[in-house]
């Protein structure tokens, strides 16, 4: 499995599980549940989740998708901005904790930015980190100016990631945020990767992985971990599509076709206001 490097030197998969949406459906659940250990057999250990989705239900379903197998995982969570205070973030990682059914989370993320001051949740995060309850920390739809005034407070150089809206149709970030980041080794977790399925349904990205022997989901996967600094988390509860997912950790682009991707998705010609879903 091709990993990723954290500020901290610890290595992980650079590609990992989405689970935006799972457990929402109990008709789903079981193939959910195996598509989640399949993942972890085939190496993908990484997975993301968050208080919000389903109201916690991705984070009961991981649990029970984990059980037994916590140590091979590297665990990621986010907090609600509304909860990121002093108080609410440390009782909003209690919850998650017990949602996980684990001791700690390898990974808390501010899910956004909110009112609560960036000190105020970067300071409740270094407790957890030092009371053991999380790993590492870091954030999560911070655009530049955001991630300019993190790095001003005690603990911002801190930050293990910053999860961002990253595919072949949103390349905003690589105007600013992304060199940025780079700069200061921080790797990006790019979200959507498949814009939400969406891509794998695009005329353009068809015709690019018929000519090159991969399917459409391969070829946006392969285009973003063509990169050494971006872990990819796709989103899918069906073990077909999961392994037809990590098939792209087996199409290395050239140059040629990264600069064929270039033509068809054009990468940002000056500044946009950072997009998320
Ligand atoms: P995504 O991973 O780009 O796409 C997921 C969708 O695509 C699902 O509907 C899935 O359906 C479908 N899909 C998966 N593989 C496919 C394939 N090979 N061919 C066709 N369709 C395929 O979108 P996402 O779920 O929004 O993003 C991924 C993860 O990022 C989320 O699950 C979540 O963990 C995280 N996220 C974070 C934020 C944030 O604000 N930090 C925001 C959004 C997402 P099936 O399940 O039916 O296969």
């Amino acid at each position: 499995m091709k990993t990723v490097t954290l500020p901290s030197g610890e290595r992980f998969p650079a590609f990992g599980l989405g689970t935006w949406s799972i457990g929402d459906d109990p008709g789903l659940r079981a193939e959910e549940i195996a598509t989640l250990r399949l993942g972890l057999d085939l190496g993908a250990t990484l997975i993301d989740t968050a208080e919000m989705y389903g109201d916690g239900r991705s984070e009961e379903l991981i649990a029970e998708a984990i059980a037994g197998r916590r140590d091979e995982v590297f665990l990621v969570s986010k907090v609600y901005p509304q909860n990121a205070s002093a108080k609410g973030t440390p009782a909003a990682c209690e919850r998650s904790l017990r949602r996980l059914k684990t001791d700690r989370i390898d990974l808390y993320l501010l899910h956004w930015r909110g009112k609560v001051p960036l000190a105020e949740t970067l300071q409740a995060f270094m407790r957890l980190k030092d009371a053991g309850k999380i790993r590492h920390y870091g954030v999560s739809n911070l655009d530049l100016k955001d991630m300019q005034a993190l790095w001003q407070q005690p603990g911002g150089d801190g930050v293990a990631t910053n999860q961002l809206l990253y595919n072949l149709t949103r390349r905003g970030i690589e105007w600013d945020v992304l060199p940025w980041l780079r700069q200061r080794r921080v790797p990006v977790m790019a979200y959507s990767p498949i814009e939400q399925g969406r891509l794998a349904g695009k005329r353009k990205l068809a015709g690019f992985a018929q000519r090159h022997g991969m399917t459409p989901a391969q070829a946006a996967l392969a285009w973003l971990l063509a990169r050494d600094d971006v872990i990819v988390i796709p989103k899918t509860g069906r073990r077909e599509r999961l392994q037809e997912n990590l098939g792209a950790l087996d199409h290395v682009l050239s140059a040629a076709q990264l600069a064929e991707l270039d033509r068809l998705f054009p990468p940002p010609e000056g500044p946009r206001s950072l997009e998320m879903i």
